[in-house]
């Protein structure tokens, strides 16, 4: 058995296959009790400068993409294996860092970053290129190529599943890679790295650089020799991802921004208890910071107090405790900025008028640690900003509607378009609501349904372009025609 004590954590830099401390560091203390858990690099121009060098050295010279595929694949394979194999580690590691339960590291977090891996990696060898019907006598054939060199930039709620998302489709396409994870999570990426080399991918093809936004993640979008920039983050900063990669050489931008999904629950809802526990369960996991959290639930009006009922009744379920306790299953906020940006939203709905129903306090203050109650507010009207904006922590807003008419305009009244639900036992309203909902995905009677196999992202300002899928490939692959006369 894994413990903290045996951990080695290391926050430098991994650059073309080696460690390198960088010109600056920073504390990252951990958001269960605050202890600081190690220095790590405060990676600048400098540094993101020689990351890029060094993936572009290693494209060039096809050191990874010029392997044929079933060998790229037997790496990947072993690279998901690999974190199996460390898979206490990882989400030790991944708790100390963000906070979230040691029991969802290890059973979701680990999990799905190595399948996702290793799908990516057992799909390189089954992708076909294509000759165009053309009717000529010449060959027109339709291949597709890495991009280059893909810039990655990811946020803290889930470090390696986000990481992970990207770089084994950029990976499997034979992309080089410089990664820059999150300040407030960097530690699981750059232990992924590690497994990554460990696993026989080449120096310089993977490379991570830790860092802040301005600092370091803008010299990656900037940069005038990056191919592809692929981020995950908030709708603020997504927007001038896109205006760095415009600015600078037009390079592809990629962004999975926020949300504010709708989960519309009508009175004929097939199973009241299954929404009840979707309902609450989907919005308080990772302690509501999941940008797919159901954080608006518009509930029609005649059940609406029999649903709220049965809602409360579980929320004692989701009280904060140490996330180290394998039996914990709401653990800390990722930092104190995070917590009071929390707070500040239960203030903002109290002063609106909204009704506190359950929670609404810090917790655990003498931990040192970062704790917040599972919180509901009823009466929510979809001008107050907790129904607009993201909170990202454990908040439920809690709207009426009359009418799917009124249900579909009220979840649509919003800048994003990550993920809704719509839960009724009548299949017509459900395929209409469905088709109305401007949503990257659509769930009926159910929240928490999900697969590498299906494209996740959003529409509106909650992003432009899809991770997961075999469509992933198409953000890290150009298309290119030759036209072979025979
Ligand atoms: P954030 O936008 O503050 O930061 C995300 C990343 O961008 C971090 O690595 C950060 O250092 C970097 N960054 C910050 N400023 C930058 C700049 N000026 N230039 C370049 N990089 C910069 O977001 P966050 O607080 O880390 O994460 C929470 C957000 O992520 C939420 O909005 C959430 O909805 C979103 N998110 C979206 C998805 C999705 O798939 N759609 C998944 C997870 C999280």
């Amino acid at each position: 058995m894994f413990n903290v004590s045996d951990l080695k954590l290391d926050g430098r830099a991994l650059i073309d296959g080696k460690r390198v401390q960088g010109a600056a560091v920073f504390s990252k203390a951990s958001p269960v009790d605050g202890r600081v858990l190690c220095e790590v690099t405060r990676g600048g121009e400098v540094e993101i400068d020689l990351a890029v060098t060094a993936a572009r050295a290693a494209f060039e010279d096809a050191r990874w993409r010029g392997l044929p595929p079933a060998q790229r694949k037997r790496v990947l394979v072993q690279f998901s294996d690999l974190l199996l194999a460390h898979a206490d580690e990882l989400a030790l590691t991944e708790t100390l860092d963000m906070g979230k339960p040691v029991r969802y590291a290890r059973s979701v977090d680990v999990n799905s970053a190595a399948n996702c891996i290793r799908w990516y990696g057992e799909a390189v060898d089954k992708v076909y290129d294509e000759i165009a019907p053309t009717g000529k006598s010449s060959l027109a054939l339709i291949t597709r190529e890495p991009v280059g060199v893909v810039g990655v930039i990811v946020p803290w709620n889930y470090p390696m599943i986000m990481a992970a998302w990207k770089i084994a489709p950029a990976l499997a396409a034979g992309n080089s890679i410089v990664l820059k994870p999150s300040e407030k999570s960097p530690l699981t990426a750059l232990r992924l790295a590690e497994l990554a080399l460990e696993a026989g991918i080449p120096p310089g093809v993977f490379n991570v650089v830790p860092g802040f936004g301005q600092e370091a993640g803008e010299p990656l979008a900037l940069h005038m020799d990056v191919d592809c920039i692929a981020f995950t983050g908030s709708t603020k900063v997504g927007k001038r991802i896109h205006v760095m990669a415009g600015l600078s050489n037009l390079k592809r931008a990629w962004t999975e921004l926020g949300g504010k999904s709708p989960n519309i629950v009508f009175a004929d809802c097939p199973d009241l208890d299954r929404a009840v526990e979707a309902a609450v369960g989907s919005v308080f996991f990772n302690q509501g910071e999941s940008c797919n959290a159901p954080s608006r639930l518009l509930v029609e009006a005649s059940i609406k107090d029999k649903f709220l009922e049965k809602a409360l009744a579980l929320v004692p379920r989701y009280a904060p405790a140490n996330p180290l306790d394998p039996a914990t299953i709401m653990g800390a906020l990722v930092d104190k900025t995070q917590m009071d940006t929390v707070l500040g939203y239960i203030a903002a709905g109290q002063s609106e008028g909204a009704k506190l129903i359950a929670g609404g306090a810090q917790v655990m203050g003498d931990t040192g640690g970062f704790y917040v109650e599972p919180t509901i507010f009823d009466g929510v009207t979809n001008r107050m900003r907790i129904a607009q904006e993201e909170i990202f922590g454990p908040v439920l807003s809690v709207l009426s509607f009359t009418d799917a008419a009124e249900a579909v305009r009220m979840a649509n009244d919003s800048i994003y378009g990550l993920q809704a639900a719509v839960w009724t036992s009548d299949i017509n309203k459900a395929h209409g609501v469905a088709r109305a909902l401007k949503a990257g995905t659509v769930h009926v009677n159910q929240y928490d349904e999900d697969d590498i196999t299906v494209p996740f992202g959003g529409v509106k300002q909650s992003g432009v372009g899809r991770d997961k899928s075999l469509h992933a490939f198409d953000k890290y692959t150009e298309l290119k025609t030759t036209w072979i006369r025979i």
